[in-house]
């Protein structure tokens, strides 16, 4: 029988408690790319809403993103943006300090890297508290991106990202949640 796709997808995250710190559940897509199957059908489904539409840039959020949007831009045909930790990109930047689960942080992206006008989806393994996705966000705005939407594998509804997203008007997209943190 055909396993359902969210069978496959929660099947093949692996769960390990207590990393980075004691409390958290972490919920690691290394085992989901190392299963040719599981991680098709991810980004197969991700990709979905947008076969046929003019979608200009995918921005991955670093490091899990690149992998997932630098997939998802080549099914689109889509330019790729990396989006990551401060000062690791070497040309002129726009940094932006975010709050993320475990910590503070700041993130950067290229100032070329999108145009005003252009369609972009920002992309990442998954979203806790959402403030990682909305300093991406910030970035590509303020850059004149329009964020078409934002696309996770993973949504941990309990910390709320998705509803701080959706109040910036940024539509979110979802494959399977896992409750609490
Ligand atoms: P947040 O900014 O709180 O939405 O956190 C999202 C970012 O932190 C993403 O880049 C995730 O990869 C990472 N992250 C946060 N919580 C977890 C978790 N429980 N398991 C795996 N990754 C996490």
């Amino acid at each position: 029988m055909k396993s359902s796709l969210e069978d496959t997808l929660l099947t093949s995250i692996r769960t390990i408690p207590d990393y980075p710190k004691p409390g958290i559940l972490f919920r690691d897509i290394t085992t989901l790319l190392g299963d040719a199957r599981a991680f098709r059908r991810a980004v197969d489904e991700l990709v979905h809403p947008w076969a046929g539409s003019k979608i200009d840039k995918i921005a991955g959020i670093e490091a899990r993103g690149f992998i997932l949007g630098g997939a998802i831009a080549h099914q689109l045909s889509a330019g790729f943006i990396p989006i990551r930790k401060k000062g690791k990109l070497p040309h002129e930047t726009v940094r932006v300090a975010y709050s993320l689960e475990y910590g503070l942080d700041e993130m950067e992206m290229h100032k070329d890297a999108v145009k005003p006008g252009e369609r972009v989806i920002l992309v990442d393994d998954l979203i806790a508290t959402g403030g990682t996705a909305e300093g991406a966000a910030k970035l590509l705005r303020h850059m004149g991106a329009e964020i078409v939407s934002a696309c996770f594998v993973i949504d941990l509804p309990d910390l709320g990202g998705r509803a701080r997203l959706e109040a910036l008007g940024v539509p979110v997209r979802t494959l399977v949640a896992f409750e609490g943190h």
